[in-house]
């Protein structure tokens, strides 16, 4: 299960749980907020990766990209030059 479907898993037990309380409409912003603000794979090689297990950075056309761990693997395998 994916970091995107524990957040969305807790989300939706918190509106079973309390569903009309404005305590649980903050609860859910702040949880959004925090969502938007993960960092996840921004490799330019494989553009469809959003996995947010970030294992480096790397400086790409002047640009820090975060990259996960699985695209690492394959860009230290590969002879990518940046
Ligand atoms: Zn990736």
């Amino acid at each position: 299960m994916g970091w995107r479907d524990s957040a969305e898993l807790a989300l939706t037990t918190l509106q079973k749980l309390e569903p009309s309380t404005s305590k649980v409409n903050m609860r859910m912003t702040e949880m959004e907020e925090a969502l938007s603000k993960a960092e996840f794979c921004q490799n330019p090689w494989n553009p469809s990766c959003e996995s947010s297990e970030i294992e480096l950075y790397i400086m790409h056309e002047g640009v820090k990209v975060p990259i996960c761990r699985s695209c690492w693997q394959e860009i230290a395998l590969s002879d990518l030059e940046w």
